[in-house]
């Protein structure tokens, strides 16, 4: 009997053709599974640290389009746990080391890596030489050679690659990007950004060890602000200029603790952006033509506040990773926009590696050249 792997069986589905023509030709054990497995993609999360802990693990609970079907993790203990929390069949855990035999189970769709970043090109490559979808944490890699690998791994084997930027998927955000797209304040002028949290824990975390992290507030938290800055404008920047402030070096021996940048864009806006793990700060604010638009704050995964000149944001509040992997499920079962591409997170560390740039070459101004626009992301 052929058999139609879900993957397939749902890209047929969303073709159009009937179900029951296509059910005609399933497996009994595929036909069998329940509502849940049958129309629902399979994600498997790799790295059960607390951002899979207490955010997505939870989210994928309530997922419309994905589910949790599958765990990654480099400790054994988790295994357990993870398996009765979430009725986790044993076939469906691996560790970094049999990963790679993911590629057997027809059970995972999608994998998401939410490693340390120096993590996320290797486990990206291996899930998409598996022949599984892949969703990336940001930043999407340490620099933008192992974009690039990460990129051409999931051309190379027709996998799907969307990057972890919940905030796309996010009302508030949406509603700047609307106010952008229709210019509701006119020209945007000027933004200012910020992303930023004070760090005090353990000196010797990864994000503070360069090897792991990459870097260390601008790769963790600029992120967000250089995104804050390209889609309150809705533009790609031309050029960026950067300065690094250090005042407790002994704790951030290894990794940047405060940066500045300044953006021009090509219809002349300006922004400056903030990050750091040092400060406090989270907030978007951008002064237009005919008014001015703020989110305070602006990317943190508790709910997002927003107001206007002409009054306050008042939207309803949801899980940004469930609607995040809903969207990303969407764009693999009925061919939806892919909010969050690849090439958005590589654009990023190429802004990333500018900023550096900059700082290293005491604040000169750094061109950009980008041939593709990702700024609204789809
Ligand atoms: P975390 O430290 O809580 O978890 C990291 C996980 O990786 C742990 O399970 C740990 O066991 C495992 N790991 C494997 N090798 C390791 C090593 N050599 N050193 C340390 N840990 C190792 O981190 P997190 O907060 O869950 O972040 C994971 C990824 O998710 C990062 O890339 C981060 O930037 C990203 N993240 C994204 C968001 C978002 O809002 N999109 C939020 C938090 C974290």
């Amino acid at each position: 009997m052929k058999t139609i792997t879900r993957r397939k069986f749902s890209g047929t589905l969303a073709r159009g053709i009937g179900a029951s023509a296509v059910a005609a030709h399933l497996p009994l054990a595929c036909a069998m599974k329940n509502k849940q497995t049958s129309d629902k993609l399979g994600i498997a999360l790799v790295g059960l640290g607390s951002y899979s802990t207490y955010q997505l693990a939870p989210a994928l609970q309530d997922t419309e389009h994905c589910f949790l079907a599958g765990i990654v993790t480099g400790t054994p203990a988790k295994e357990r746990t993870w398996a009765n929390k979430y009725g986790i069949p044993q076939k469906n855990i691996y560790n970094y080391k049999n990963f790679d035999s993911i590629k057997d189970n027809q059970d995972i769709d999608v994998v998401y890596v939410v490693l340390p970043n120096s993590m996320h090109a290797e486990f990206s490559i291996r899930a998409a030489q598996a022949g599984k979808h892949v969703i990336c944490e940001k930043p999407m890699a340490m620099n933008v050679a192992e974009c690039d690998t990460i990129i051409k791994a999931c051309d190379e084997n027709g996998v799907k690659l969307g990057m972890g930027y919940r905030l796309h998927s996010e009302p508030y955000t949406q509603e700047v990007k609307r106010f952008v797209r229709e210019k509701t304040f006119g020209d945007i002028l000027y933004v200012s950004a910020d992303a930023a949290y004070r760090s005090t824990g353990n000196p010797n975390q990864w994000r503070l060890n360069k090897k792991l992290s990459g870097g260390g507030a601008l790769v963790n938290m600029g992120v967000y602000a250089i995104q804050s800055a390209i889609y309150s404008t809705g533009q790609n920047p031309i050029s960026v200029s950067a300065q690094e402030y250090s005042t407790r070096p002994a704790y951030f021996k290894d990794t940047d603790e405060t940066i500045t940048a300044q953006f021009e864009f090509p219809s002349g806006a300006v922004a400056n952006i903030m990050t750091s793990h040092n400060i406090r700060a989270n907030r978007l604010y951008a002064t237009c033509e005919n008014g001015w638009f703020e989110l305070d704050p602006a990317s943190t995964y508790i709910p997002l506040a927003g107001r206007t000149s002409r009054g306050e944001l008042n939207f309803k509040q949801e899980s940004q990773q469930k609607l995040q992997m809903d969207d990303f499920g969407k764009h693999i079962l009925f061919d939806g926009p892919n909010l969050a591409p690849g090439e958005m997170g590589r654009r990023d560390m190429v802004i990333v590696e500018a900023v550096y740039k900059s700082i290293r070459e005491d604040g000169k101004k750094q061109k950009l050249n980008f041939e593709t626009d990702y700024g609204f992301g789809g």
